[in-house]
Parts: C-alpha cells; structure tokens; sequence
C-alpha cells in the first residue's frame, strides 16, 4: 500500500487575495515559458517562506478545473450576468445589464465582447468604489465554497457574490468570475503549475485525479514518491491512456508498431469509465474522474449496471480495476448507442417504458488483487483480462479485438466494423505499457480515410423510419431520408407545400440514445404500402426506402449525413446513394428549406468523379 505522508503542518494566516492577482496578471502579459516557470517558483516560495507548506488554497484558486471539493456552482455566464445585475443592482433595461446578459455578441461600441469576466470588469469599474480589496485567499476560498454549496439556491449565490462586489476591486472580481467559470486564461498549463510545485505532483495527480490529496502528500518539496506512490490505486480516480490522433496513411500507424503483431481494436463512442471493484464494492468514474457510481451502483443491491454484472468476474478476484466504454444497449433497435446528453434522464429507472441500460464495453485490466499492472505490456494485460472476466451479454462486454500486421489487414477491419456501424479502430502496441494520461503513438485512432477530407456531408430531410429488429415499444431505429427533388421543374417551384421529394439514403449509425430519445417523440404516422405518402418519391424495387412509419416534411427535421462516397443504386428514387453513411449532427438549427437538392447532390458527385 501506498505510504501516507502527513499533511503540512497548518499555515500562518491568509494573504490578501490581491498577491495572487498580481501574480495572475504578471502572468498573463509574460510570454516567455521559463520566465512564467520562475514567477510562479518564486511566488510559492514566498508563500512557503511567510504563510507555510499548505499550498491547497491556492492551486485550487490556480486550477479551479481540478478543483473536485467544489465540482459546480451551477454559475455560467448568464447565471453570473443575473446575479450581478440583481445585486449592483441594475434595471433591465439598462445598457449595462443588456451587455452583461447579451456578453457574447460583439457591437461596434463593446470591444470586450465574447470574454464574460472582461465584460463584468468593465460594468463594475463604472460602479464600484472599492480601491482596495479585503478578501484574503483564505476568505474567498470560504465564499466559493458557500457558491458551491448553495448551488440552484440564487438568492443565497447572490448574497455572496452581494460580499465579494463590496469587498474585492472590479480587477479582482473579474479573476474570481475567472475562477468561478474555471477558466483562468492566464496561459500556463496545468502541467507547468503542478511541475513547479512538485516534481512528482502531475504523476501523482494522474493516479488520483485528486487536487487536495496532491496539495497534502507532496507539499515537502525535498519529499520524493516512490514508484507504488504513482501507480492506480483502487477507489482513486485515475487519468486513462489516451490515444494518439490518426496518422496521415494508416501506413504511418503500421509503422509506429514495429513489425510486432499488433491489436486491432473497436473504437467505440461511448463514455471512458473506469470500473474499481473490492470484495463487494463497486466505484465508476469518467475519464476527467467524475464520480458515477450512484447510477451504475455502488453494491449488487443498487444502480443500472452493478446488480447485473456480479457474476461476471472469477472468484478469485478480491480486487480489480477495469477500463473501457460505457454505451448504453437500446432495447428498441437492439443494439449499443453511445449516450447524449441526457445520460442521467435516460438512466432513470423509473421511466420503465424505454428501459435503456448501460453495457460496460472493457478493453483493460490496470489492477488485479493488490497489484497494479500498469508497468505489464498490453499484450499480458490482455491476456488476464479475459482470465478473470467473463461477458454477460449486454450488460458487460469484450471490446471487439483482432490481430493484425499489415495497412491491408486494419482496411479490411476498417471495413468490417464500418459495415456494422462501427465508428473506427484503435491500434495497440502489445508490449506497450499503461501510461497514465499518456497519449503516445502506442495506442493510435484510425478512422475510416474518407473521413477527413474526401467523404461527402450532405443535410438531408427525414421522411421515414423502420422499427428495430426487437420492434418493440415502436421505436424507430432505421431513418429514411432524402433530399428535395429539384428536378422536377415547374409550377411547383418555390413552394414547398408541394414539394417532392426523393428517397436516397438510411442511416443507423452516429446517433446517441439521448437523440433516439428526442427522434421517437416526433408525431410518427404508419405507412400504408399500398398508400405511401404522397411528398415522397420512391423506388420501384427492395425494401429500403419504404417506412413502417412516415414523418410530415412540416414535422421533420434536417440530419447532417457523411458517408465513404455516393453511388449508384436503384434501390432509391434518386438512383444514388450513400456508401457506409453515418449520422453526424441533427440539425435542429436549419429549418425544412435548408435540405439539399437532388442536384446539389449530383453535380457534387460528378465533379468527385472526374478528380
Ligand atoms: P480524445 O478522447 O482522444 O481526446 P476525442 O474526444 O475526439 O479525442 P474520439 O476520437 O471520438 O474522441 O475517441 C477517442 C477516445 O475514445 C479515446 O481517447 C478513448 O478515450 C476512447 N476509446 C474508444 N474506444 C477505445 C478503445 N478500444 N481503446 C482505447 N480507447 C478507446
């Protein structure tokens, strides 16, 4: 186990906030990277040499986006610009309490606009009277934890911030607006602040995603880790490998695995989650270390996930930590969908008539009773992995893994998966070790080559849908879409009451759940085969293009679609359409008129052709 070292003994008094704003605005117009590194050096070093060793107060007001003690005050923007015109307080329509809500947009007159804190800075400058602020770090770091805890609460958050308008300069108040919306642009990266600090502060943080626990272990600067110190440890939160981006030729990507048989991957669009398991108990967490145990379960008896898994892991297993994706298995379409947005609402065990569940997809083992496996190659990781797990289907699942050696064999992959859906591969080195945070050519993304440059995007109408093979709860899970036929010409021209249009693609892949949630809500009406509706022309052979049920063009909406390429087909009135077609946005923000027309796509086809 990991050795505790004890906490700094307990500093001497607060300072006024006023030095670390000092601090913050030197470093924002220093632009030499070694001259920053030394500012903030010497600026510990004082604090350590006055105050004391407990440097916690102020790296949290440094990183605010590590800050988990106080994970959300629930104050963006618009929520601040309210509190603040309520407590200088403002009219509504007073200029100032317009820019502060409308702080995005930039007018001839504003050029602060788009930057909120600078906005705030200057409506306050003309109000404020304090020349002197009184806040100490100690007493703002009191205030924000009141912020935090009285999040929702307005009345409560406005007097607080009621306190700090009356006692810090509008130039502190727009570093605390900075704090608050955890954005500090004062251009120096986290790593460069926990390097300064400690040498060992980021490995520690990346074990533990634990600002407090960084502060509090290595605030002897003479102190040094040890390597089990920067190991994962259980029920701590660590920062996951990552991947590296996609080489330019999946030739690039071969070569980074050195001749060596290398794995090929699914890479799934999910939620990175982390599970940790001892004896009864269970912990999940995201990869930014977001607890979620209270909805996947803490024990067998709670949660979406845990009650359902149990059995999965060999008896042998006192302690584990796994690392893989979370998806979410839509009983309607049968089948895994990364989540949305609305991943609580969409867990929600009450709402019964959807019943959505969440399916672990694992591709790690870091820890297995009492050791951690970090330093093995993934090739060994692998391998114990599928010792100590077995799958229940749907509810905890291997990663989809191949071998491979060659460009040839990750394209005839790509294929496969694209085929099924997929949404790409990762390539793995098999004696790579585990570097946590690391994004390093031992892991690597491939998407599928048209992706980046050459693939087609094309908006299109849905007109249609097809239940899911499980047809149950009469969800869609197919759409049928197609574009506005424009070349029919004649008094139809312009008005879109009677438009046509023409059937050209499905999609069923690059929705989240949370977008089927939104799509089965629309007023769907069922398709008579013998009585198809009459604004869509469709072909005369197969069954793709014909709905169970059907959408009113005036009820529909728009999807972003990109697809390999478009080709011949007549399984489609336009007598084309997309090849491994995926769904990239629904765009609510255009409106029916915005759907391209047969011949956008055409001559776009044409001109791709002659290339
Ligand atoms: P990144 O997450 O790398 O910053 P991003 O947010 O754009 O980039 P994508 O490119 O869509 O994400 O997905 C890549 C991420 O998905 C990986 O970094 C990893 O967290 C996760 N992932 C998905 N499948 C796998 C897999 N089989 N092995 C490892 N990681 C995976």
């Amino acid at each position: 186990a990991p050795a505790t070292y004890p906490a700094p003994p307990q500093n001497v008094g607060s300072p006024p906030f006023s030095i670390l704003v000092a601090l913050f605005e030197k470093l924002q117009v220093e632009r030499r990277q070694e001259r920053r590194k030394r500012l903030i050096d010497s600026w510990f070093n004082h604090w350590r040499e006055e105050k004391g060793y407990d440097l916690y107060p102020v790296l949290r007001l440094m990183l605010p986006q590590k800050d988990r003690e106080r994970a959300v005050y629930g104050l963006k923007e618009k929520n601040l610009a309210k509190a603040y015109i309520k407590l200088i307080p403002l009219g509504m329509k007073d200029p100032d309490a317009i820019r502060l809500l409308n702080w995005k947009k930039p007018t001839d007159r504003d050029r602060s606009s788009g930057d909120f804190p600078t906005v705030l800075y200057e409506v306050v400058s003309k109000r404020s009277s304090v020349i002197e602020g009184s806040l100490t770090v100690d007493d703002l770091n009191e205030l924000l934890d009141e912020l935090a805890k009285n999040m929702g609460n307005k009345d409560v958050q406005s007097r607080v911030l009621q306190r700090v308008y009356n006692r810090s300069t509008p130039d502190e108040q727009r570093w605390i607006v900075r704090v608050i919306l955890k954005d500090m642009q004062i251009s120096v990266k986290e790593t460069t602040i926990f390097a300064v600090f400690h040498p060992d502060a980021q490995d520690l943080y990346n074990t533990c995603s634990d600002l407090k626990k960084v502060a509090w272990e290595l605030w002897d600067p003479s102190y040094r880790l040890n390597a089990a110190d920067k190991a994962v440890q259980l029920f701590h939160a660590f920062a996951p490998m990552l991947c590296k981006r996609p080489t330019k030729k999946i030739e690039d990507t071969v070569k980074q695995m050195q001749g060596s048989n290398f794995f090929i991957e699914e890479k799934l669009d999910g939620e990175r989650m982390q599970l940790h398991r001892r004896g009864n108990e269970y912990f999940y967490c995201s990869r930014k270390g977001k607890d979620y145990t209270y909805l996947y379960g803490k024990h067998i008896g709670a949660g979406s996930l845990t009650p359902f898994i149990d059995d999965a892991f060999d008896s042998r297993i006192d302690d584990i930590i796994l690392d893989g994706e979370m998806l979410v298995w839509d009983p309607v379409s049968e089948r895994n969908l990364p989540f949305g947005t609305l991943k609580t609402a969409a867990l929600d065990r009450s709402k019964k008539e959807h019943n959505p569940r969440p399916c672990f997809k694992v591709f790690d083992l870091l820890h297995l009773n009492g050791q951690s496996l970090i330093h093995r190659s993934t090739e060994f990781r692998k391998k114990n992995l599928r010792a100590c797990l077995s799958e229940i289907p749907g509810r905890i699942e291997f990663t989809a893994e191949y071998r491979g050696t060659t460009a040839g064999d990750i394209r005839s992959r790509m294929d496969e998966i694209m085929a099924n859906r997929g949404e790409g591969l990762v390539i793995k080195h098999p004696a790579s070790k585990y570097v946590l945070n690391g994004r390093n050519m031992d892991w690597i993304k491939v998407k599928p080559e048209y992706m980046d440059n050459l693939g087609e995007t094309v908006d299109v109408l849905v007109v249609a849908g097809n239940y899911g093979s499980g047809k149950r709860g009469g969800g869609v899970s197919t759409l049928i879409c197609a574009v506005l036929d424009d070349r029919i010409i004649g008094e139809t021209e312009n008005d879109l009451d009677e438009a046509k249009y023409s059937s050209f693609v499905r999609i069923g892949t690059g929705l989240s759940f949370a977008d089927y949630v939104w799509i089965r809500s629309k007023p769907w009406k069922p398709w008579d085969p013998k009585n198809p509706p009459e604004f869509l022309q469709i072909s005369k052979r197969g069954t793709e293009d014909k709905g169970d049920v059907y959408l009113e063009p005036e009820d529909s909406f728009l999807v972003k679609v990109k697809a390999a390429e478009v080709v011949p087909s007549d399984l489609y009135h336009l007598g084309f359409t997309m090849r491994f077609p995926r769904a990239i946005q629904i765009r609510d923000d255009l409106t029916v008129a915005d759907c391209a027309c047969a011949n956008d796509v055409l001559v776009s086809m044409r001109t791709e052709r002659k290339r």
